[in-house]
């Protein structure tokens, strides 16, 4: 049986991913500080005799007890509202946490998966966005939390792989939503969904012509699934896993209104600094690779957003 760790396993893409590991017969050891990720997330496979949860900050020195096969690491918050207000532990979870959870891979000899961003890519200024693509980032802005963190971790675990003989994995994950996503998370789908069900304004920033692709969840975690488990990939460098359908925040808006049957206006607020203009995802790579892509569709996916937090809402309600 294969025993896999989850670092950040109470999160979004997290907590899925455990699920999927559960389900397929692994035994996983999910590990979480709890920041953004949340109990309640694990609670239907907490009670799993193969599912282990400790609650610990990456960014200290992790020991599990026993023999690890594989560590994921995806531990960090990821959601630009974030990066305002915990830019040190963000840059702190993308540096010193993905040495911790290298150290961890190199202690029990485990293949290694971290969990980079569509954001290395910063602003981009080629497009759509391949592996082979630096990015144009900046390093001291309001997203370098996260932006250069990350960048670091992929230098990182790249140089400790060859240094210390370690299978490692970089997936460069762009915009991915899913219910399970928290109303108050700030990224746009859930803004979106939770402004359309309340009635209330539907925040556009800018005049929402800046692109974006989005990925349901569970295709998501079938491609990090996918990239781990692949033998032969050892060199394989980044992969970017995402949709490769782009479309607007102005059309994202207009299809969440139109879906729940709001009658909510459509406001524009202003443009957050270093917010990326257009970002598309060649995910070619992927594909030849794993052969994997995206199936969801967007206006299918976005339903069964929609469908979760119409419940909640009318549970908070009664
Ligand atoms: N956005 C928006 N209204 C919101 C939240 C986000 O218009 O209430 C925009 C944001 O400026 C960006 C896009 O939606 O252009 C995607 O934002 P998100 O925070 O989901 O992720 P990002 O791709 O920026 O990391």
């Amino acid at each position: 049986m294969t025993r896999t760790a989850v670092i950040g396993g109470a999160g979004f893409i997290g907590n899925s991913l455990c699920e999927k590991l559960l389900e397929r017969g692994d035994e996983v050891v999910c590990v979480d500080n709890l920041s953004s990720g949340r109990r309640i997330n694990i609670s239907r496979i907490e009670t799993n005799e193969r599912m282990l949860f400790v609650k610990h900050d990456i960014t200290e020195a992790l020991h599990i007890e026993g023999r690890i096969d594989r560590v994921f690491h995806l531990a960090s918050m990821a959601s630009p509202r974030d990066f305002a207000t915990h830019a040190l532990d963000i840059a702190l979870t993308g540096s010193v946490g993905t040495l911790n959870a290298l150290l961890l891979a190199k202690e029990k000899r485990a293949r290694f998966l971290f969990t980079s961003t569509s954001e290395v890519y910063g602003q981009p200024a080629r497009h759509p966005q391949s592996e082979d693509y630096w990015g144009n980032v900046n390093p001291v802005g309001i997203r370098s939390c996260y932006d250069e963190s990350k960048r670091f971790s992929e230098m990182l675990s790249t140089v400790f792989g060859s240094t210390h003989d370690i299978d490692v994995r970089i997936a460069r994950i762009f915009n991915t939503y899913g219910p399970a996503m928290r109303p108050g998370d700030g990224r746009v789908v859930p803004n979106f969904v939770s402004q359309a069900i309340a009635g209330r304004p539907i925040t556009v920033n800018g005049d929402g012509s800046q692109t974006r692709c989005f990925c349901y969840i569970d295709d998501m975690v079938d491609g990090l699934m996918k990239l781990m488990d692949r033998d032969g990939l050892r060199n394989a460098g980044p992969v970017n896993l995402g949709s490769d359908r782009e479309i607007t925040v102005l059309q994202l808006a207009n299809m969440i209104r139109d879906a729940t049957g709001s009658q909510s206006k459509i406001v524009f607020q202003e443009m957050p600094g270093d917010d990326p203009v257009r970002r598309r995802p060649d995910i070619r790579k992927a594909n030849q690779l794993l052969g994997w892509k995206p199936k969801t569709p967007l206006a299918d996916g976005l339903n069964m957003v929609i469908e979760r937090y119409s419940s909640v809402a009318a549970k908070t309600v009664r």
